[in-house]
């Protein structure tokens, strides 16, 4: 069942959070250089150490197309992830969108952030022959160039997070879209770099009715990462995620934007306001969480 807390109107488009569902990530891994007495008093470790997120997918309905943002891990969980990651997916994204009553040839666009395997696992389904098809027949798939190169040739340092044999499938046609920077992905949906946590990894910013949402995707992954020196150690700039980040936090408090984040479990929506020196989240569904 889809809350009505998920689900956001911004003007004449609607936007659903769709998770995945949830996995375990090492608490340490996902706060980098921040000490876990701190980090532990906002996402409660489990007794291996691991915090628990959501896999979390943005349904975008514009009156022109129906956008997904993100895939998630899809229905095929790689076996070596199964266990590490404790992976809890019922029902999924393809059940919540069944829920809506979207089959995968309803989605016209699916918008990826970057191709870590938790982003775009439901991008392709297996097919007989063990080969790797689009999940969905009619869409075209976005996502910046830089990030496709560098997930179909991973080198050492990325390959954990990369699965090319599940992305092939989508290359060689005008199915695939690759960007090269900013710019319109379908009216009033516009792709923003935030590189950082890869070199060419994007968020999404829907504007319609005068209103903003914005999809940080991995460079603020849960609203704990709010605050500038929170972010995960697989981020491979952090310099630059934090650079990034600070700079569309700000606009994202002086225009009043609607926020949406990969990971966080809690909260589907929210805004940001300045608390001092500091920049507090504003759940939209529930009390703030300074
Ligand atoms: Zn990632």
């Amino acid at each position: 069942m889809i809350p009505a807390s998920d689900r956001l109107k911004l003007g004449d488009v609607e936007v659903i959070r769709l998770s995945d569902g949830t996995f375990r990530v090492d608490g340490g891994a996902m706060f980098g250089v921040v000490p876990r007495t701190l980090w532990a008093a906002r996402a409660a470790p489990d007794p291996e150490n691991r915090v628990t997120l959501a896999l979390n997918c943005y349904l975008v309905r514009t009156p022109g197309a129906t956008l997904l943002l993100d895939t998630g891990v899809g229905p095929d969980v790689a076996r070596r992830h199964v266990d590490f990651y404790s992976f809890e997916r019922e029902p999924g994204l393809f059940g919540l969108l069944a829920e809506l009553g979207l089959g995968p040839g309803d989605i016209d666009l699916v918008v990826n952030s970057h191709l870590h395997f938790d982003h775009c696992g439901g991008n392709t389904i297996r097919a007989a022959g063990g080969t790797w098809e689009p999940a969905f027949p009619k869409a075209r798939y976005v996502v910046q160039r830089g990030e496709w190169e560098q997930a179909m040739h991973p080198v050492d340092r990325d390959k954990p997070s990369y699965i090319p044999a599940r992305l092939r499938g989508l290359a060689g046609s005008d199915r695939l879209v690759l960007l090269d920077a900013d710019g319109p992905i379908a009216p009033g949906v516009e792709a923003v770099l935030v590189a950082g946590h890869t070199a060419c990894h994007m968020g999404v910013k829907v504007a319609s009715g005068g209103r903003v949402f914005f999809y940080f995707a991995d460079a603020v992954p849960t609203t704990a990462h709010i605050d500038l020196p929170y972010i995960t150690s697989f981020d491979l700039y952090p310099v630059d995620t934090f650079n990034a980040k600070k700079a569309l936090l700000e606009r994202a408090v002086e225009e009043g934007w609607t926020l949406g984040f990969s990971h966080e479990l809690r909260h589907p929506f929210g805004c940001l306001r300045r608390a001092g020196r500091r920049i507090a989240f504003v759940p939209s569904d529930g009390p703030e969480n300074v």
